[in-house]
């Protein structure tokens, strides 16, 4: 797949994909990553790429002219181009865009500055608008990597991980909470059952984790709960755990007992370094 990035900073892109599983994943060609310095269309030998607005008020936006130049030029080549306006007047980018996107062969992003772009550009050649979120940044250039990043990760062999499966938002809920060495740190225990090796018993610990993550932290998601492998089963699973079943109530009370314990043993850690 390849991405295509219509930017006036090429070189902030450039300092992400640089380094990590990205850069490898780039390496090893299976993804591409193509930056076009919208300067390169400028109006004229000032560089202009913007005006002010029309009606009244501050700002400038980008002109159509050399957008419009930059996404032909990508086009000629990739002719297939999905063209998508990083925005924060888009739609949200979830898990489930990013996972349709990954079946793109070529994507432009567009990532504006100042006020964004005339909106002519919009309505004739963006396919879609995409927000990363409901808040708004200087400029496109990270939503845009935050859109390749995220998609990069259905590409197969790109990023994909065994643990991919396991992942917050692949079945609809949360990731449940992980554990590493040490067993026990300032007084903080790693759950018994995740030391034991009994598989069944852990998967449980993890599901029940999970659930609880996402019903403190994003309680929306389990409104639209409906993991296809077994939507029924889970649902009801779901229903009597939220409401009424008795181990849920008491996991959530061992969780909470288990934090209380924390921050306890790190109360008594911190005084113990102060000298109380
Ligand atoms: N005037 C615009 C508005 O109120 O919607 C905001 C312009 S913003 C300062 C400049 C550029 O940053 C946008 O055109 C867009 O490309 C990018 N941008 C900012 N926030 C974003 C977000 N949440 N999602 C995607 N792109 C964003």
């Amino acid at each position: 797949m390849v991405f295509h990035i219509i930017t006036l900073f090429p070189q902030m892109v450039k300092g992400y994909l640089d380094v990590g599983i990205l850069s490898r994943a780039i390496a090893e060609k299976r993804i591409e990553v193509e930056t076009h310095n919208l300067r390169d269309f400028a109006l004229n030998r000032y560089g202009q790429i913007d005006d002010t607005i029309f009606g009244y008020g501050k700002g400038m936006l980008f002109r159509p002219e050399p957008v419009f130049q930059a996404a032909e030029k990508i086009k000629k080549d990739h002719p297939q181009s999905k063209v998508i306006f990083l925005t924060p007047q888009g739609k949200k980018l979830d898990h489930k865009k990013a996972r349709q996107l990954s079946r793109e062969k070529s994507l432009i992003l567009i990532a504006a500055r100042y006020e964004g772009m005339d909106a002519r550009i919009v309505e004739s050649i963006v396919d879609e608008e995409i927000s990363i979120g409901d808040y708004v940044l200087t400029g496109g250039e990270l939503p845009a990597l935050v859109l390749l990043d995220t998609v990069s990760r259905f590409i197969e062999g790109a990023i994909k991980t065994e643990s991919a499966d396991e992942e917050s938002f692949e079945k609809g809920l949360l990731e449940y909470d992980h554990y590493t060495k040490p067993l026990e740190y300032n007084g903080m225990k790693v759950p018994e059952v995740l030391r034991g090796g009994d598989h069944k018993k852990i998967d449980e610990f993890r599901l029940k984790s999970g659930i609880r993550k996402t019903y403190f932290n994003r309680p929306d998601l389990l409104l639209d709960y409906d993991y296809p492998a077994d939507v029924k089963e889970t649902r009801n699973i779901l229903k009597i755990w939220l409401r009424k079943n008795k181990s849920l109530r008491d996991y959530l009370r061992d969780i909470e007992n288990i934090s209380k314990e924390w921050k306890n043993a790190r109360r008594n850690s911190k005084d113990r370094r102060s000298g109380c």
